[in-house]
């Protein structure tokens, strides 16, 4: 049943992380809103969460840059209670290319909406910080006061800017925050009827293998062998997109309850167990039964060697634990490739 009293605006609603996010909020008895202008997203998505969670979320086709459009939407959704900020570009080779397009699409939309959300007296917001923000740490696991390193892309930088504002303006206004700092997001939801909508050639290494392994790419290239890991490939923490769209619906709870112990809050949102990419290769073939197409290249400038995440703070504070494991990241992850790739995914 859908409790009013709880009504959580999700920018960036029908995006990878935000869909599934809208569906573990409507399944906790959220009522949801989407603003997303539709910039890295399809409209379908809307049917697919109705279809999956059995209600279909209002939705404002709007660009957050546009404060008079964010100050409309707030003006007709009167009681929103939470928002969840995912709306942001987030392509970092895009970023470093074009910078500006980055800092001002993915901090202003965050100045209009904590600007708004002032005006109208709505107080709680959950933002999408990423691990890149701690570059390659001196010690590993990563905790959240692991230092930050100086950002080699304009998207980390947003991702760092973002944190400062909120944590400044979480000192001086109504506003409370909590700033999760996602590791490597992967897989789809269990039904794929949504997932990752990768544009033109990915460049994150989950769609890559289920694009090689459905054959739309001829060959996955692993970008290094030769780091100081025990099979010599980089060592991340992916983290099945369910389990990430769950850790929102806590940090809303927290937030709503009013249990946060300050005004500003971060939390690491990974398994805290790292993955070599040749694991990921091999588990892939494990999983699916199919055989991947790879090669050994050079590495990719500017890849850390290794990061995986302390999630003690989340495990104790926000009562939330990663539960799917790769089999899991990995089984849906193709399952959703090859809905994809049978058409059945109106792109
Ligand atoms: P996504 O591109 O699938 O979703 C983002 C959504 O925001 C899209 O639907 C896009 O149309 C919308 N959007 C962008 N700018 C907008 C604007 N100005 N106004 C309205 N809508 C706008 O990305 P995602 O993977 O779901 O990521 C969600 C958030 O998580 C982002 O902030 C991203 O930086 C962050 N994040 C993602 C990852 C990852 O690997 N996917 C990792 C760490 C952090
Ligand atoms: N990677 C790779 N080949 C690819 C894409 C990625 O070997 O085609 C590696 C990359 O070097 C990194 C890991 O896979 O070690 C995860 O990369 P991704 O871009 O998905 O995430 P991030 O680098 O942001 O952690």
């Amino acid at each position: 049943m859908t409790n009013t009293n709880k009504k959580v605006l999700v920018t960036g609603g029908t995006g990878y992380i935000g869909s599934h996010t809208v569906v573990e909020l409507i399944n906790a008895g959220y009522e949801t809103v989407i603003a997303d202008n539709l910039s890295n997203s399809e409209r379908f998505i809307l049917d697919r969460i109705e279809q999956i969670a059995g209600v279909r979320p209002k939705f404002y086709e709007i660009d957050l840059c546009d404060k008079a459009k964010v100050e409309d939407l707030f003006n007709a959704e009167s009681d929103i209670k939470a928002v969840i900020h995912f709306a942001a570009f987030k392509a970092v080779g895009e970023s470093v290319k074009e910078p500006l397009k980055y800092f001002r699409n993915n901090n202003l939309s965050l100045i209009n909406l904590l600007e708004v959300m002032n005006e109208k007296g709505v107080n709680n917001i959950v933002f999408s910080s990423s691990a890149t923000v701690y570059g390659q740490p001196d010690v590993l696991p990563a905790t959240e006061a692991t230092p930050f390193q100086k950002a080699l892309s304009a998207y980390g930088s947003t991702k760092q800017m973002g944190e400062e504002i909120l944590e400044k303006v979480s000192s001086a206004t109504i506003i409370k925050s909590i700033a999760l700092r996602y590791f490597n997001p992967v897989g789809a939801h269990k039904s794929a009827l949504i997932g990752e909508l990768p544009v033109g050639v990915p460049n994150n290494l989950m769609p890559f293998v289920t694009q090689t392994g459905i054959g739309k790419r001829e060959m996955l290239t692993i970008f290094g062998d030769d780091y100081s890991t025990p099979d010599g490939t980089c060592i991340r923490d992916y983290i099945h997109v369910v389990d990430l769209a769950k850790a929102h619906v806590k940090a809303c709870e927290r937030l709503i309850a009013e249990k946060a112990e300050s005004n500003y809050e971060v939390f690491n949102l990974g398994t805290g167990k790292g993955t070599s990419v040749l694991e990921i290769v091999n588990a892939f073939e494990k999983v699916t039964g199919q055989k991947l197409n790879y090669k050994i290249g050079p590495r990719r400038e500017g890849d850390v060697e290794s990061l995986y995440a302390e999630t003690k703070l989340a495990n104790e504070k926000l009562g939330w634990k990663a539960e799917l494991g790769l089999e899991e990241m990995l089984s849906s992850a193709w399952a959703w490739e090859v809905k994809l790739h049978e058409g059945t995914v109106e792109v």
